[in-house]
């Protein structure tokens, strides 16, 4: 798509050369209007303009001094020196007669607004069209970038950055969209010498998401990101990539309708977009609600409540007004304290089905963290159904991967390597691959943690092929499978 540039479009500043008229310009006001700068009509309001009887027509350099030229309806010294006083310059004057006068500054003042207007309203088709490309794109952010002089819009697709257009745009141009973009998720307009961050809603053909933005005042001026949800956010769960023993434990658990399901893994490895997934088909038939720090997607169907410390929405204190309102399934951004944990493993003994994320390093890990938090070890055997960890890693471009001799040879299977191609912007990767990690503890499992060896060793001797899947297990089914190389598994293992 063309970048539309802002340039001053009227740069009509040729008539102020005419020597100073003291007859009436035979002009129409049409034509006077036309002849008025931008720059010039910005000294003076259009009240003021009414008041003094003027109408300022451009700026003009001469021997050093800087004029103005306006249009004036009378020659006298008076209006002369009021003019000088309101403008602050040395002014030069064409006289026109009074009712030409103010039909002109009708018209140069609201022709301003109508090219303001229409500037706001290509800024608004263009952040549209921008956006639904994005998503077409599977894009995960938008940069819109101000440089020295001009402005750059570019695209984070599957963790590379790509320039949107070949061409640069101006920066007034990307100054429109930003201000749009402003407007949309209700920032402070004006401010551009602090950061800001808010939230809008687009519409999408099939689809309304939730887009985060920040802002941040850069030396080359006002630079904004703004985060999209991915693709993925509403896909079922088998499209997600989990392994078929992984998605049959989480549909038993969910089926349960009680019980943690618990989720880990660094930001940005999809956990949401599983546990969206999870509780996407309960939505008609039952009450769900999320309390989330902020909520990110919008469900349709949910309750969605969004932490904010600042107005005393804490988490735990929205938790425990959650539990009057009758939820049947609890979607909970993360138990970071001891309060919220306990408040949220209770629920789950208590027939809620709770879905919720904890920090940790690997499922194991997740039982120590809670363990740290003050849990009880009961509380955790007889609440925890099930614990799953991800992580999304590069896969392979399909279209350009070549066959890695060497590793193929050694595991007496067809292993690939990377490549490159158009397709993958020569970086031979393309997409992501999830990498996951489950365990879905049954009474023996469960009878260990009661028993009190809650260590990683301890904990570890008891997993079996029947309640755990292992990371490794996943990353050698991508393998296998061509969709990773060993390049990367051997990055993630490290
Ligand atoms: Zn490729």
């Amino acid at each position: 798509m063309k970048i539309p540039d802002f340039l001053p479009s009227t740069p009509l500043g040729s008539l102020p050369a005419v020597a100073p008229q003291r007859s009436p310009l035979p002009l129409c006001a049409k034509q006077l209007a036309q002849c008025c700068t931008d720059k010039a009509l910005s000294l003076l309001a259009q009240s003021d303009a009414v008041k003094l009887g003027a109408l300022p027509l451009a700026l003009i350099s001469q021997s050093k001094k800087r004029l103005v030229s306006l249009a004036v309806c009378r020659d006298d010294l008076e209006t002369k020196q009021a003019l000088r006083f309101a403008l602050g310059m040395e002014v030069q004057i064409i006289v026109v007669p009074e009712p030409t006068l103010q039909e002109a500054i009708f018209l140069a003042y609201n022709h301003q607004k109508n090219v303001d207007e229409q500037h706001e309203q290509v800024a608004a088709t263009y952040l549209q069209t921008l956006l639904e490309d994005a998503f077409a794109s599977e894009v995960s952010d938008v940069h819109l970038l101000p440089l020295k002089k001009s402005a750059r819009i570019r695209f984070r697709v599957h963790g590379i950055l790509k320039d949107y257009s070949k061409s640069e745009c101006s920066k007034a141009f990307l100054q429109e969209l930003i201000n749009r973009v402003k407007v949309l998720a209700q920032l402070h307009y004006h401010d551009r010498e602090q950061p800001q961050d808010g939230a809008f809603t687009l519409s999408l053909p099939h689809r309304e998401c939730r887009i985060r933005v920040s802002t941040l005042p850069t030396v080359c001026g006002e630079k904004l990101v703004l985060r999209l949800p991915s693709r993925r956010e509403y896909g079922d769960l088998h499209t997600l990539g989990l392994s078929s023993f992984t998605q049959e434990k989480l549909r038993r658990a969910v089926e349960s309708s009680k019980g943690a399901i618990l989720f880990c893994g660094s930001t940005g490895s999809g956990k949401t977009t599983t546990m969206y997934a999870l509780i996407e088909p309960l939505l008609e038939k039952k009450h769900v609600l999320t309390i989330e720090d902020p909520v990110e997607y919008e469900l349709a169907g949910a309750t969605q409540v969004s932490v904010c410390e600042k107005q005393g929405k804490s988490f735990s204190a929205l938790l425990r007004a959650a539990l009057r309102q009758d939820p049947e399934v609890l979607v909970l951004g993360e138990m970071r304290d001891r309060d919220s944990a306990t408040t949220a493993l209770q629920a789950a003994l208590t027939g809620h089905l709770v879905l919720s994320t904890v920090h940790a390093r690997s499922v194991i890990e997740v039982f120590l963290r809670l363990k740290e938090l003050g849990l009880e070890p009961l509380t955790l055997a007889q609440g925890i159904t099930g614990i799953v960890g991800q992580q999304l890693i590069p896969r392979l471009c399909a279209k350009c991967r070549v066959i890695d001799l060497l590793s193929s040879k050694k595991v007496q299977h067809t292993i690939y390597q990377a490549n490159g191609c158009q397709a993958c912007g020569y970086s031979g990767y393309s997409g992501r691959f999830l990498v996951e990690e489950s365990l879905f503890p049954d009474s023996d499992f469960r009878k260990g943690i009661i028993e009190g060896d809650l260590s990683l060793d301890g904990l570890s001797r008891k997993l079996r092929e029947e309640i755990y899947r292992s990371m490794a297990q996943s990353l050698e089914q991508g393998l296998r499978a061509g969709m990773l190389d060993v390049k990367t598994v051997k990055m993630v293992l490290q």
